[in-house]
């Protein structure tokens, strides 16, 4: 079998295809050699003997004759022999998986160079210092590495080889006066490798080997036990990787960048990463080795001008330093977007005037850049719709629904404190200290940064003003930070450096004083906090943006409706591209601000004792419920609004604090041991199962009809200001066609009454009704003959097919989730095994009875990429989310349609598929 694949000048074995055997950096080492690009030579170990050794703990028969094969093979591309002592070739031996998991795992460089080969470097190169600079970098490495990682054992913070390599190489610079580690002399760096090689034998109880063969051995050896490696398990578990890939090794040729003036090395995108901006952007440092640019040691250069920023302003540029070199890098720059069509980030080192391309790779991008290279791409014809719009993840539009710092701007900024990234987005203004501040300040026409110790309720109106919100305690759970999510607010929680003084008017950041009416910046995504006043950028109204999103209208099929309870949060999701509105919630009107009127005249109807009580709360109540919906119906007119009739159990709604009690029973003329009694009798033990939902309006059906007279006169008077309301009355929590029967005899009676009276034939309207009991689901059939669409309320459904309760799952779903028993949280991302079998039975089902049956889904999945996808699957027509969700449901929605090239047929007739477990 072939475990061994070489790549070299102008050929090699693999290709970038093969990334699933050779990781992504040896595929496209292999496959820059095929293009003809100058990579050192070298040979890639596969990812498979990875998995056996991490099986067995051994290598595979045959693999040391080919690691000597690949070895030769070097050896004679490189005119060198690895461990000759007059002219020793040396090696770097290089992780690289699957999918990039850059700095997860190991490196060695320089391996090759011992007691014996040393001299022979120095004769080769006729630079002594340099020769041992690399010598005290394999040793570093390889210590740390080999000797210390790959062996488990796990050192105390600050204590591991490095740090004490690292210590020592410190203490020499404090003794000789030393600065940089370029000023460090060949007598200095011959000492630093004694008392390297001193300390490795002294840590670790054997020395360092001198054996190249041993070195490379034992590299190889760490490079694939790095894959179990601490950093390497969690990033996998994080991005939900598997842990059976394994990792390939690299074997390749040093060149060295650290060889004198004509020599360098440095890091390249082929467009800037964070803007998108079509220009090559990197930076180099003269006279160093790879990692120096990435560790920060020194302040790498500019590459060229589009690259140069506030703190490498002054400093030359490697266009302006080796032009010819920057010439032939930009053309392979060129060469390499050609032939990837992406956007690539690259490493290359130049030895004594000779350009190497060490690595190239697809390159992490922001949201904004993603878009700008994906259109600009387009545009220069290097790529097709199609690829425009499933190169751009939907989670990355998220960044681009607010305000964003200036990425430019932002890069050559101080942070001044750091929090939680609780709300995102970036937002500059004025620091307040105390909400009314806040207010006042904003209505002077300052944008406004709320900066306190921790929010509370009492805030929220400062909170609406200001542009963002900082606090120094709390965490992404804590009052600022769900309501500033909520609203789409840049917020940072939990900054813990800040010292908030009201008194004193001021917040501390350490040493640093901001004033009360200073200029503050916070950048929400990231949770960072800087000073002074940062550029912002509106990316949701680039027009950019505007025409991605169009492109991705284009090719869906579901629509995109947005779930609100206010006029004012329909018309965001209706600005953000909503068709429609797919929950509103009725009872939404009783909580938070304002409510006050409203809940109490539903406390008077919940605890009437007859129905003349009960008629006559509601009746009072019945103005709020149709002003509510007026508002909404007419933010959104010309588009539909589904209404649901209130669902909540209704001892929710009973006042628990005797004061409160004290003053209902006042109201209600009744006492207030009445109250308190009534409210025990409400009292249930399983409310989310109990008397909710339609079941209050089977057992109160003039609950049900106060609001469909609500819902039609607010749609009736609209109709005559010539508007055009489309309201969807939903019926919640039903699990049994008679149910549902019984309330659309209540809704078409009040339709026909309210007709009468405003002396119209119809108000066009749907009734339909909520599944969200796998009951409902299985005789869907049934359902569909009482009703006119369906919406699937997956919350409840998925808690009630697990058996999990929602509010609950807290305390034991993240084991769950850790030990792998499920793959992910299904409140989170539909379980396609059981819900979605519901779902689709659902559907099916009910389009059998009733073709053409709208269907939708409301529940919270409706904004999460993967579930959306399922709906697109089982053929629905519309999935509804929150309002700042929308965008990403349509770039949601269009990759669904993009991946599932299945001809659209009517969904009555569509074979029922099961899609695959993980969308994507
Ligand atoms: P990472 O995946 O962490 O970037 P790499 O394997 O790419 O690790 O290597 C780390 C650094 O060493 C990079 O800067 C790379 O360019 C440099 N490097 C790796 N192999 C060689 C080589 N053969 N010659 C010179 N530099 C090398
Ligand atoms: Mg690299
Ligand atoms: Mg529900």
């Amino acid at each position: 079998m072939k475990f061994v694949y070489r790549f070299g000048a102008r050929r090699a074995d693999g290709s970038a295809k093969m990334r699933d055997l050779l990781g992504g950096k040896g595929a496209n080492l292999a496959e820059m050699a095929n293009i003809g690009l100058p990579v050192p030579a070298g040979f890639t170990i596969s990812t498979a003997v990875c998995v056996h050794y991490m099986k067995t703990g051994n290598y595979p028969p045959g693999l040391a004759q080919q690691v000597r094969e690949g070895l030769a093979y070097v050896e004679r591309q490189a005119g060198r022999r690895f461990g000759d002592p007059k002219a020793p070739l040396l090696l770097s031996c290089r992780s690289g998986a699957r999918a990039s998991m850059p700095g997860m795992m190991e490196t060695v460089l320089n391996i090759g160079l011992s007691e014996r080969t040393l001299p022979g470097l120095v004769a080769l190169t006729g630079d002594e210092r340099f020769a041992y600079d690399a010598y005290r970098r394999l040793l570093a490495m390889y210590a740390d590495v080999v000797m210390e990682k790959a062996e488990g054992i796990e050192p105390a913070e600050g204590q591991g080889i490095r740090a004490q390599l690292e210590g020592l190489m410190r203490g020499l610079k404090e003794r000789t006066g030393r600065r940089q580690d370029a000023d460090l002399t060949v007598d200095d760096l011959k000492e630093l490798c004694g008392a390297f090689r001193e300390r490795i034998e002294q840590v670790f109880g054997r020395p360092f080997p001198d054996s190249p063969r041993e070195q490379l051995w034992n590299s190889i050896r760490a490079v694939f036990r790095s894959w179990n490696g601490k950093r390497a398990v969690s990033y996998r578990r994080i991005e939900n990787l598997p842990d059976d890939w394994g990792t390939a090794v690299n074997v390749q040729a040093m060149v060295f960048g650290n060889l004198g003036a004509t020599s360098a090395t440095g890091v390249a995108f082929t467009r800037n990463p964070a803007t998108g901006d079509a220009r090559f952007y990197g930076e180099w440092l003269r006279n160093a080795q790879g990692e120096d640019v990435v560790a920060g040691i020194r302040t790498p250069n500019p590459l060229n001008a589009a690259s140069r920023n506030v703190r490498n302003a002054g400093m030359e540029s490697f266009e302006e330093a080796m032009p010819g070199l920057y010439a032939e890098l930009d053309g392979y720059r060129r060469i390499l977007e050609r032939h990837f069509r992406d956007m690539q980030d690259l490493e290359f080192t130049v030895e004594n005037g000779r350009l190497y391309m060490l690595q190239t790779r697809t390159g992490k991008r922001t949201g904004v850049a993603a878009i700008n290279v994906a259109m600009d791409m387009a545009a220069e014809k290097l790529i097709d719709e199609r690829t425009v719009l499933l190169r751009v993840k939907p989670e990355q539009l998220d960044e681009l629904l607010h305000p964003i710092l200036d990425p430019a701007a932002e890069k050559d900024a101080t942070v001044i404190g750091e929090g939680l990234p609780a709300g995102p987005g970036g937002a500059t203004g004025r620091v307040a200290l105390t909400a009314a501040d806040a207010i006042e300040r904003a209505r002077q026409g300052d944008p406004v940064i709320l900066v306190r110790e921790e929010t509370s309720p009492e805030d929220i109106d400062g909170m609406r003003a200001a542009a963002g919100i900082l606090t120094a305690r709390g965490g992404m759970t804590s009052h600022a930070a769900l309501v500033a999510r909520g609203w789409g607010k840049c917020c940072i929680v939990g900054a813990k450096s800040a010292t908030v003084d009201v008194a004193g008017r001021t917040v501390r950041f350490g040493e640093l004083a901001v004033a009360d009416g200073d200029w503050l910046t916070l950048n929400g995504t990231k949770g960072r906090v800087y000073a002074g006043r940062l550029p912002m950028i509106d990316a949701s109204e680039q027009p950019r943006f505007q025409q991605f999103m169009k492109l991705a209208d284009k090719h869906r099929r579901l629509a995109v409706r947005a779930n609100a309870e206010t006029p004012a949060d329909a018309a965001v999701g209706r600005r953000l591209g909503a068709e429609g509105i797919g929950l509103f919630r009725t009872e939404h009107m009783f909580y938070g601000k304002g409510s006050d009127e409203s809940l109490f005249l539903l406390r008077k109807m919940i605890l009437a004792r007859n129905v003349a009580e009960r008629r006559a709360a509601l009746d009072e109540l019945f103005v709020h419920v149709k002003t509510v919906v007026k508002g909404t119906l007419e933010a959104m007119d010309g588009l539909p609004v589904t209404i649901r009739l209130l669902d909540p159990p209704l001892h929710e709604f009973v006042p628990k604090s005797e004061e409160k009690q004290a003053a209902l029973a006042e109201a209600l003329g009744v006492s207030v041991e009445e109250v308190r009694e009534r409210g025990k009798e409400l009292r249930e033990l399983n409310p989310m199962m109990g008397h909710r939902g339609v079941r209050v309006g089977i057992t109160y059906p003039e609950v049900t009809e106060m609001q469909a007279r609500a819902i039609f006169e607010a749609a009736a008077e609209l109709l005559a200001e010539k508007r055009r309301p489309i309201p969807e009355i939903m019926v919640p929590v039903t699990c049994e066609a008679r149910e549902l029967e019984h309330q659309n005899a209540i809704i078409a009676r009040v339709h026909v009454e309210v007709c009468r009276k405003a002396g119209r034939r119809r108000i066009p309207h749907l009734v339909g009704t909520m599944i969200e009991i796998p009951r409902a689901a299985l005789l869907a059939g049934e359902m569909a003959r009482a009703a006119e669409f369906f919406s699937f309320g997956t919350n409840d459904l998925t808690q009630m097919t697990f058996g999990f309760s929602r509010d609950d799952a807290a305390t034991f779903l993240p084991d769950y989730l850790a030990k792998r028993l499920l793959a992910a949280d299904p409140f989170q991302t539909i379980d396609v095994a059981a819900v979605g079998e519901l779902m689709q039975t659902g559907v099916s089902r009910g389009r059998a009875v009733r073709p053409g049956l709208k269907i939708g889904i409301c529940g919270e999945h409706g904004g999460d990429p993967d579930s959306i996808r399922f709906c697109h699957q089982v053929g629905m027509d519309y999935v509804s989310c929150s309002p700042y969700r929308v965008p990403v449901a349509r770039l949601a929605a269009a990759q669904a349609a993009l991946l599932d090239r299945r001809p659209v047929r009517p969904a009555k007739s569509r074979p029922a598929r099961r899609p695959a477990r993980k969308a994507r």
